[in-house]
C-alpha cells in the first residue's frame, strides 16, 4: 500500500510567512522557524521541520548521487516524527524502525529499503503495535543534513542522523528485530 506516505505534500518554500522566531519540533525537537505552512497529516512534524525535510528531498530528487540514501532519509524523518498513537502512526513507525533496522544492523541495502517497507507491510503489519517514543529521539536532526558539499557528505550525514534515531529507539530494539525476523 503506501509506499513513501512522507513525501506527500513536503515541498520547499521559498517564502516563510512566520513572525521570525522558532519553536523545537515536538517530533524531532529541532529549533526550526516559526512559519505557517504544511505539515504531515499524522507524523509530529512542525512546520518549520516538515519545510527543511522537504528541502532535504528536493535536493535527492535533483541529483541521482544524492537520491542514493534517499531511502535512509525518509525512515529516519518518520522514526523521529512517531506522533501519537493511531493505526496509521503505528504502521509507519513498525515499518521505517524495521527498515532501519535491516539497513542499519543487517547491513542491507540502502537501495532495497523500498522492497523491504513493502513486505513489511504485507507480512508483518498486524504484529506492529504502539511504541513509546524516547524523550530524546537522537543530537542529530534533518536541520543536521542540510547543506552538504556533496553527494558523499550528504551520505555521510544522512548516515550519522539514521544512526543517531536508531539509538535514540533503543528501548524497542528487541521489539523491532524480532519483527524484522518474521519478514
Ligand atoms: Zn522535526
Amino acid at each position: 500500500m503506501e509506499e513513501e506516505p512522507l513525501t506527500e505534500g513536503a515541498r520547499p518554500r521559498a517564502e516563510a510567512s512566520g513572525g521570525g522566531g522558532t519553536e523545537p519540533c515536538p517530533g524531532c525537537g529541532a529549533l526550526v522557524p516559526t512559519v505557517d505552512g504544511p505539515t504531515h497529516r499524522y507524523l509530529g512534524a512542525s512546520p518549520g521541520c516538515w519545510a527543511a525535510f522537504g528541502r532535504v528531498l528536493a535536493r535527492e530528487y535533483s541529483d541521482p548521487a544524492f537520491l542514493a540514501v534517499h531511502g535512509l532519509t525518509v525512515d529516519t524523518y518518520a522514526v523521529q516524527h512517531p506522533g501519537t498513537p493511531s493505526p496509521q502512526t503505528i504502521h509507519s513507525a513498525g515499518v521505517h524502525l524495521v527498515a532501519l533496522h535491516l539497513v542499519l544492523e543487517r547491513g542491507r541495502s540502502v537501495a532495497d529499503a523500498a522492497r523491504f517497507r513493502q513486505r513489511a507491510v504485507e507480512r508483518i503489519r498486524d504484529r506492529f503495535e504502539w511504541l513509546e517514543p524516547p524523550a530524546s529521539l537522537g543530537a542529530l536532526t534533518v536541520l543536521d543534513v542540510e547543506g552538504a558539499a556533496d553527494a558523499d557528505e550528504h551520505a555521510a550525514r544522512v548516515r550519522a542522523w539514521a544512526r543517531a534515531a536508531w539509538e535514540a529507539w533503543s528501548p524497542h530494539h528487541d521489539t523491532v528485530r524480532g519483527w524484522a525476523a518474521r519478514l
